[in-house]
């Protein structure tokens, strides 16, 4: 029955910031996000499908291309990049959105802090109601297949999971898997550090995939044991520099030289604006902190 299944990549260019630069000058842009179109013979199923309304009209004239229905839109965490404009790609599509139960709990602290956070720096962002449900056992169908939402917990962001499409060996990593493109740290800032998310690579290598669609990424091919080996290599990196480099610049700068060709720099400054940020005394807001560390 695999024949009847397969999946296609979308890449949505990430939108530029209204204001600012980053400390090497740069635009401050977004990183590419990807949604993956898992598709029968007339059926489909489309994931994160990003945050701005050229992002959606961009994935929808693509998808609209592709003659298939589209059922569902699965959600594989909270963070906003990945499902802001949803509503109107359901609205569009005629589909259902889904999600496990702790990402439409992060999905409704994300809108929550759109106002304070989002909306000051992007101006193309639609309404976002949180519409997502959840389904029983974690579990859809695409005629016939089973499609799985796996809980991973921690990763950059609290009640992560995966999409795993057992039939296609294919896992949508949403943030649990990067491919080359800087990985979100300003997440991790517990005691114990990484060890969540490794946890989390772990849960997805046990599945044995074949295939990885990360969330961010530079179109690096989908390999699973590459991408799986990059992710755990960039936390290794990104750990040692952390504890060795004094400053967010130095680290910024370090990291750059280190992976010349990631995308997000955007992602990587933000990252260290809030890692470094809770070191100062003032770090104790940590809201205050991770809304200066993205302005
Ligand atoms: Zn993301």
């Amino acid at each position: 029955m695999t024949d009847q299944l397969g999946y296609e990549v979308f890449l949505n260019q990430g939108p530029l910031q209204t204001t600012g630069l980053l400390p090497n000058g740069e635009l401050r842009r977004f990183s590419p996000i990807a949604s993956t179109l898992i598709r029968g013979r007339k059926q489909a199923v489309l994931t994160d499908p990003g945050f701005t309304i050229t992002q959606a009209d961009a994935l929808a004239e693509w998808v609209a291309g592709k003659d298939v229905d589209v059922t569902d839109i699965v959600i594989t965490h909270g963070h906003g990049d990945h499902w802001f404009a949803a509503d109107v790609l359901a609205d569009w599509f005629g589909a259902r959105i889904v999600a496990s139960p702790g990402t439409i709990a992060q999905m409704h602290a994300n809108a929550a802090a759109r106002r304070l956070l989002w909306d000051t720096v992007y101006d193309d962002i639609p309404p976002s109601p949180v519409t997502a449900v959840p389904v029983p056992d974690n579990t859809l169908t695409l005629e016939g297949h089973e499609l799985r939402i796996v809980d991973v917990g921690q990763t950059d962001i609290d009640d992560s999971t995966v999409l795993h499409v057992p039939d296609l060996g294919l896992v949508v990593a949403g943030d649990v898997i990067y491919n080359g493109a800087h990985q979100y740290v300003g997440s991790a800032l517990g005691p114990d550090g990484f060890g969540p998310w490794r946890d989390a690579i772990a849960k997805v290598e046990a599945l044995r995939p074949r295939r990885i669609v990360a969330g961010h990424q530079n179109r690096l091919g989908d390999d699973a044991v590459r991408t799986i080996a990059g992710t755990r290599r960039y936390l290794d990196v990104a750990e040692e520099f952390l504890r060795t480099k004094p400053t967010a610049l130095d680290y910024f700068t370090a990291m750059i030289e280190r992976y010349p060709d990631y995308a997000g720099r955007l992602i990587l400054w933000a990252g260290a604006g809030v890692q470094y940020g809770v070191r100062e005394p003032s770090g104790i807001d940590r809201l205050k902190v991770v809304v200066s560390a993205w302005q």
